[in-house]
Formats: structure tokens, sequence, C-alpha cells
């Protein structure tokens, strides 16, 4: 999987998700649930605000100190007995995988919840190698035995589905009892015993990286299933992949950040496993891997850096902008077209795969602010999809012809206060064969996408300055 799931437009991928209603009745579950989790969890710190500007200040400070951090983690890694490899592209990074893979004459690799592995395409890479890539993820892995569908939330991949289909997708894939329930515990059991032989056959095992703490080499994982650390402890070979700024200096800022990670993304105090890890087995030590690589991906992060943008970096995928949007809780995450949805995703996505493809993205806001006010690293969310629109209209030209041709149109009109108060004169006249009691229904150009959902107000008979007059004059009677 890349960055990008189909190539449909976004009007067309929108309208498909508007219409799926066990999407939509999913999403509105799950977004109610795990907002009012995290508001409560926030709450029980104190000052969740002084935590917030905290959590900004570690963030921003690691990105102002990429480089140093960087080539601090690099070393400790490598005195831990690791190997280390900084991927400029998708591909250094898959090419560098599958090369490990293919010296170990790997057959089977089990892998633990990552986003940028699917940012670069890692499964399909290593399935070309001749790889067989189980995920172990419980969202991750219903995704992938049905028919290899798309996660549509960053924390929970499987979001978009109700306990019912995923029972359905059992019984079809996993000869899972019918007469048996949907019931949450039991599905997971039985993925369990069938994960249990994929951990104990595998012979290369990979993760995603919370965080990487630059003071010792190590990586943190947090996940509430545990099959991180059956991932990390059982195949004799581990390669993490990481986003290149996934950072932390010390252990200090990693219990801040996990702290704030958990209780953004689901609300709890903490998850149930964070799993340390630091190099390869020790002579001594009863379980971990024999080798292990840090791969540390770039794929156009280091671009952002320095720029407008840079903030975006400080996301620590909890998902908590997500959880609050108005217009992700309508359209679901497939219709953003990216493994990246919800406001991070409309952010990060053209960051990442460019304005061809993603430029409706940052207008699929309503510019609310509550992405920016849930982000525990205060990221400006709704001010950076601000950006992105100035920049798709005054850079990259891109603006809808229509769009275009009215704000033309506005500020000929603007400049001039004779062509205005013509035009605010006239305009009644012109519009009135469209207009009924004072409304729109039926816009014509580029007022058709608008009147298409809501009546456009029509323009008054009489303009404000006209009435003010009058109305001055009753008021010296
Ligand atoms: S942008 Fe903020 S709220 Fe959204 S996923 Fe990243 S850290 Fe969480």
């Amino acid at each position: 999987m890349s960055i990008q799931y189909n190539k449909h437009t976004f009007k067309d991928n929108v309208e498909e998700n508007l219409n799926n209603s066990f999407m939509r009745g999913a999403v509105v579950s799950a977004q109610d649930r795990l907002r009012t989790g995290r508001i409560n969890a926030a709450e029980e710190l104190g000052d969740w605000e002084e935590w917030r500007a905290h959590g900004e200040e570690i963030r921003q400070h690691v990105l102002n100190n990429l480089d140093y951090y960087l080539h601090e983690l690099a070393e400790n890694v490598e005195k831990a007995g690791g190997h280390v490899f900084f991927a400029k592209t998708a591909k250094d990074a898959t090419d560098y995988i599958q090369e490990v893979a293919t010296k170990k004459n790997a057959k089977k690799i089990v892998k633990s919840k990552s986003m940028v592995t699917e940012e670069i395409s890692l499964n399909e890479a290593l399935e070309e190698a001749g790889c067989t890539v189980v995920e172990t993820d419980l969202g991750e892995y219903i995704l992938q035995i049905d028919n290899h569908d798309k996660p549509s939330h960053i924390v929970a991949p499987a979001l978009h589905k109700n306990a019912q289909q995923v029972k359905d997708v059992f019984v079809d894939k996993l000869d899972y009892n019918p007469q048996k329930s949907a019931e949450a515990g039991e599905l997971a059991r039985h993925v369990r015993t069938t994960l249990r032989n994929e951990f104990l056959t595998a012979d290369i095992g990979i993760t995603g990286c919370n965080f990487a703490v630059a003071e010792s080499g190590s990586i943190c994982l947090v996940t509430n299933e545990g099959n991180a650390g059956m991932v990390t402890t059982i195949p004799k070979t581990q390669i993490t992949v990481m986003g290149m700024e996934r950072l932390v200096p010390t252990f200090e800022e990693l219990e801040v950040l996990v702290n704030m990670l958990t209780r953004s993304a689901v609300g709890q105090k903490l998850p149930s496993y964070v799993n340390v890890m630091t190099g390869p087995r020790k002579p001594g030590e009863t379980d971990g891997p024999e080798e292990f690589h840090l791969v540390i991906v770039d794929n156009g992060r280091s671009n952002i850096l320095g720029t407008d943008f840079q903030s975006i970096l400080q996301c620590i995928r909890c998902g908590a902008c997500v959880n609050v949007c108005p217009v992700y809780r309508h359209i679901g995450g497939h219709s953003y077209n990216s493994i990246y949805s919800g406001p991070i995703g409309a952010v990060l996505t053209p960051l990442l795969a460019g304005y061809e493809d993603y430029k409706e993205l940052p207008y699929a806001s309503s510019l609310c602010g509550a992405c920016s006010e849930a982000c525990p690293v205060k990221i400006p969310l709704h001010e950076l999809l601000l950006k992105h629109r100035e920049r798709i209209v005054e850079q990259e030209g891109k603006a809808p012809i229509s769009e275009a041709m009215l704000m033309k149109a506005f500020s000929l009109g603007g400049s001039s206060s004779s062509i205005y108060a013509t035009g605010a004169k006239i305009a009644s006249r012109v519009v009135a064969p469209l207009s009924k009691n004072g409304k729109i229904s039926k816009g014509p150009g580029p007022l058709k996408a608008w009147t298409e959902v809501r009546d456009f107000p029509a323009p008054k008979k009489e303009r404000f300055r006209d009435w003010f007059k009058e109305h001055e004059k009753g008021s010296d009677k």
C-alpha cells in the first residue's frame, strides 16, 4: 500500500462514503467514545494546557535540533550492537529491508502496527521478494484478511467496521463458527490463537516506532494488545522502521509524551504495554532478537523542515484531531484517499505526496479549529490548512477556475467604489430570474455545487446604503 488508495477523484470518494451508512454509524460512535475518553483522561492530569505547552516545547526542541539527536540516536543504536540505515526515499527503505530479508532467507515476516511502513509500501515490496507478511495488530489483521481493505483511522485502522462486519469477515476467512457471537472479546480470542502460530514460525519481526530515545538508542512501542512484544522477542531478526522525526532526547521526555499519547489517543492513563528495547539480545538475556536494524525514513520530511509547515512534524500520531473533526465524522477516513486521514492527513498528505493528487484535502475542513484545540502538542492544524489553501491558489495556481473567476470579479468590484455601487444596485435585478422568496435554490455555474446542498441568499433589492439613508431621514422626523 502506498499513501494513495485509489485514482478516484476526491468528490467520487466522498460521494461513495456518504452513502455508506454502516461506515458512518461506526465512525460516529467511535468518535464519540474516543473524544469523551480523551477529555476525561486529560482532566485527570490537572492543568492539561500546561502539559500541552510542555509537549509542544519538547517536540519543537527536537525538530530544531534534529540532526544532533539523529546522530546521537544512531551512535547509541550502533553501540548497543544494532545496525542503522538512513533512507532518503521510500525505495531506499524498502530496498534495504528486502536485502535483509533475502540475506536471512526469510519466508515469513510478522509486523506490528506501523503507519510509516504503509507509507513506503513495505508489505508489497516484501511480498515481491517472496515473503509472506502477517499483520498482528488486530485492526490491521482484520483489514489484511478482508482482501486488503484500507485503514480509515491512524490509531484504529478498522474503525469503519462494526463487530458484526468483523464477525462476517472471520466466518469467511478464518473459519469462525457462525453460531458464535460477534462479541469483541470472543473475536479477539479467536485471532490470538490464529496468530500465535505465526509469531512462533516467523523469521523476521518488523515494527514501527512510537518514539526513539536518543540518549540510549532505545525504541519505544506503545500497544494494548501485546503483539509488539511478541514481534520483538520471538523472531531472530528485528527491523524497526521510524519516521525521522519520531525522537525524544531522553527518558524524561519519553514519559511526558507517552502519557499524552495514550490519553489523547484512546483516553487511557497508560496503555497495556509499553515496550522499550535497546539493540539486539545481549549475552545472558533470555529473549529478544539476535540482530536488530533501525531504518530511519525521510521520504519528504526534510523538505518540510524549516518551512511554514514544520510544526506538522511535531505530530505524535495520537488521532485526537481525527476524533473531533466534523468533516471526518461525515465522510470517514477512506474519503481522504490517503493512509493519513482527518485533519492530520489533510495537512500532511499534500506535503508528502504533492498537490497534484491532493489539492482538495485542505478544503475538507470547516476551519472550526476543533482539531488544533484537541492536539496534545499544539499543532495549529486549521492554520496550516489555510496556509495550504494560500499556496494552492497563489503558488500552484490550482484554484478551481470558477473560484478564480469569482475572486477576480470580486476584486475588480471591490477596488472601485463606483463599480461596487453599480454592481450592488443591479445585482438583485440580474439574479431575479433565479431567486424565489429571497433565496436561490438552483444556482448556475460556480453556484451550482453550493445550491445542490443548501440555498444561497439572493441579493436584497434595497442596498444597505439606501436603507440607512431612509432610516436616518425617518429618525430626523
Ligand atoms: S496532529 Fe496532533 S492531534 Fe492530530 S494526530 Fe498529530 S499529535 Fe495527534
